[in-house]
């Protein structure tokens, strides 16, 4: 085997404690010792992006999105350094960077930025000088110089971006479970790990709640063709391989169940039934930056109609916010908002040519007397939206009449 260029991706829960962090860096190693090329990108210890977000709020309820950026990036730089010094500790060279640092530019939409470009010089220079690199995931900085984080989960863009960049022969995905799998295994431990899946089934169960992933991540691998090749950091077994087509006889009908719980509903009651109201709501959501998901609006009776949509759950103050204040200008009812939703899914790119699908999920539901509140559905998947009391018993009971079980 040759040398190759991988660069490999360590998760918050793979670097959570000192122990972790010599296990990433013994793998590490093991690779180098195989004279490969390596690119390291790691996540923030353990829970530590979760716990920054708990601390700023305990100073301010609204912090500015600037200088969130700046305390969440410290969690990355933590990583890196003690990561290097681990693999120093093995008696191997090593060097970490901050996202800034190894050029990662962004545009400056603080929170959930945007890579423009990666001015990878430095990561080649210090290759060339024989060192593992280690970069910070989840960072960038713009041109400005302000530090920008990617959005949650974004320690996966930023490998796959510099897989790109790189031209790497292999991106690895190092997390707590051992692939992806036909739905959480954390949920249903008899879920099945599955060997290859399409970008478009993986984009559409993270977009679907699916965390293992971050969605982004998987647009850009999409359109570079970056293989991706998830797996267990404490596993050598190989794990899954997100690429562009599976090669299989004939499409799996449904190839897994997602869960979000993330999720608010809010509804807006008694809205004038006449044109333009909707883009009035929507419009006033959209210019605030809050981006809504499953829309539904009922019948109009008397010409007055419900209309409820759903929106994450850190945007739902906002959101609740902005849609009283436009529901009173357009002369509509109340504001309700119910938290206690949870979205599930089936997945599946089969589903293009097989009808009744959605009637067997809606059924699955009805047997198990879960009431469906929303419905919506794209190409090659289908969500409701129930009650969150019902959403284990709900992913357990689809995943087994799909026959996705071991
Ligand atoms: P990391 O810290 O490595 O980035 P994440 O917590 O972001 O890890 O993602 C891994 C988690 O994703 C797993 O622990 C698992 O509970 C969850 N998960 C949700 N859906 C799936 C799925 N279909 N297959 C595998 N893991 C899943
Ligand atoms: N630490 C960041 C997060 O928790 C990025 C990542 O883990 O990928 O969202
Ligand atoms: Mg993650």
């Amino acid at each position: 085997m040759g040398k190759k260029l991988i660069v490999q991706k360590f998760g918050g829960s793979s670097v959570a404690n000192v122990e972790r962090i010599q296990n990433v860096a013994k793998r590490v190693v093991s690779y180098r010792k195989k004279k490969h090329d390596l690119v390291v990108v790691v996540s923030a210890l353990g829970d530590t992006t979760d716990e920054l977000i708990e601390l700023a709020a305990k100073i301010n309820q609204h912090p500015a999105e600037r200088e969130m950026d700046m305390l969440l990036s410290t969690g990355e730089q933590i990583s890196v350094a003690l990561l290097a010094m681990a693999i120093h500790k093995l008696g191997f060279e090593a060097i970490s960077f901050t996202g800034a640092q190894v050029g990662i530019i962004t545009d400056s939409s603080h929170t959930r930025a945007r890579i423009i470009k990666i001015n990878a010089d430095k990561i080649k220079e210090a290759i060339k000088n024989g060192k593992i690199v280690i970069v910070a995931g989840f960072q960038g900085v713009t041109l400005n110089q302000d530090i920008t984080t990617l959005g949650r989960g974004g320690s996966d863009l930023t490998a796959v971006a510099l897989a790109k960049e790189l031209k790497a022969d292999e991106c690895e995905i190092y997390t707590d479970v051992k692939g992806i799998y036909t739905t959480d295994p954390r949920i249903e431990p008899n879920a099945k790990k599955i060997d290859e899946i399409t970008y478009d089934e993986m984009l559409e169960m993270a977009s679907l709640g699916a965390q293992v992933m971050q969605g982004r991540s998987i647009e850009v691998a999409k359109k570079f063709d970056v293989p991706i090749h998830v797996r267990s950091s404490f596993e050598k077994d190989t794990g899954t391989m997100i690429i562009k087509e599976v090669k299989k006889m004939e499409e799996v009908v449904v190839s897994a169940i997602t869960l979000n719980r993330g999720e608010s509903k809010i509804t807006i009651c008694d809205v004038p039934d006449h044109p333009g109201v909707a883009a009035k709501i929507f419009k006033e959501l959209a210019g605030n930056g809050v981006s809504v998901d499953m829309i539904v609006q009922n019948v109009g009776h008397l010409r007055q109609t419900d209309i409820s949509f759903t929106v994450n759950k850190t945007a739902s103050p906002k959101t609740l916010k902005i849609t009283k204040k436009v529901a009173k200008k357009i002369g509509a009812g109340q504001v309700l908002e119910d938290a206690d939703i949870a979205r599930v899914s089936i997945v599946g790119v089969g589903m293009k040519s097989h009808p009744g699908v959605a009637a067997k999920m809606f059924e699955v539901l009805a047997i198990n007397k879960i009431n469906i509140e929303m419905i919506s559905t794209s190409d090659i998947s289908i969500s409701c939206i129930i009650q969150k009391r019902f959403a284990e018993t709900a992913v357990k009971s689809l995943h087994d009449k799909f026959g996705l079980g071991k």
